[in-house]
């Protein structure tokens, strides 16, 4: 899919004043620092589109960004800072768990994960929480260029493997790296097809 444009819309911290309307949208997710502002810009190839988390504020909102006058980027905030204390990580989760629960244009939840990491308690809660809620996501792997092709390989594998453990079946996984553009087109090329689905807001 060729991205013609990518517009900020609206930023929000409330489920019921995301954009009216019935757009597929897809949300972007993941524990801080994962890379998912550089992987939003790398999408759309428009740089300073999402905020980096070094941008105050922006960080804890819903942020809504059009794509071709047609879909939508949801930049949803990022979980599981400790820093933010524990009455700010519950406001937070909140606003997370509503808008995913409740916003029907939601086609997909791309769960953002850094290649480099072991396999984290609270990614793993997480996705546990969406299988349980039937919420449709995929992994996205990031920073790929960080590691050797090999190490890649052998540490998302093991990633997997873990998965498996309390998974029947994996959902879909992505590669990718803003660096080097990996897996832009695999991605882009997955919510094209995902676009021609019927949304439940219809
Ligand atoms: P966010 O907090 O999830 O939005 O993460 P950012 O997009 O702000 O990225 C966090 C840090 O990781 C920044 O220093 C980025 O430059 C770096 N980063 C993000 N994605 C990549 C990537 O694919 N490759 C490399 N080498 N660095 C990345």
């Amino acid at each position: 899919m060729n991205i013609v444009s990518s517009k900020f819309e609206i930023s929000n911290s409330d489920v019921n004043k995301c954009p009216a309307g019935c757009r597929h949208e897809y949300a972007f997710i993941g524990r801080s620092n994962v890379g998912k502002s550089s992987l939003i810009n790398m999408l759309t190839r428009h740089k300073g589109l999402a905020m980096t988390s070094s941008t105050p504020g922006k960080t804890t909102l819903i942020n809504h960004f059009l794509i071709n006058d047609e879909w939508y980027i949801v930049d949803l905030p990022g979980y599981g800072y400790a820093q933010r204390g524990k009455e700010m990580q519950r406001k937070i989760r909140k606003i997370i768990e509503d808008y995913i629960l409740e916003r029907g244009q939601m086609t997909n939840l791309f769960l953002l994960i850094d290649s480099r990491h072991e396999p984290q308690k609270i990614d793993l809660e997480f996705m546990e929480w969406l299988g349980e809620n039937a919420v449709p996501f995929s992994i996205v792997f990031t920073k790929l260029d960080k590691m050797s092709s090999n190490a890649a390989k052998i540490v998302t594998g093991k990633y997997l493997e873990t998965l498996k453990e309390q998974w029947e079946e994996l959902p879909p996984v992505f590669y990718t790296s803003s660096a080097n553009g990996r897996g832009r087109e695999e991605l882009l090329d997955y919510i094209e097809e995902l676009n021609k689905l019927p949304l439940n807001c219809e």
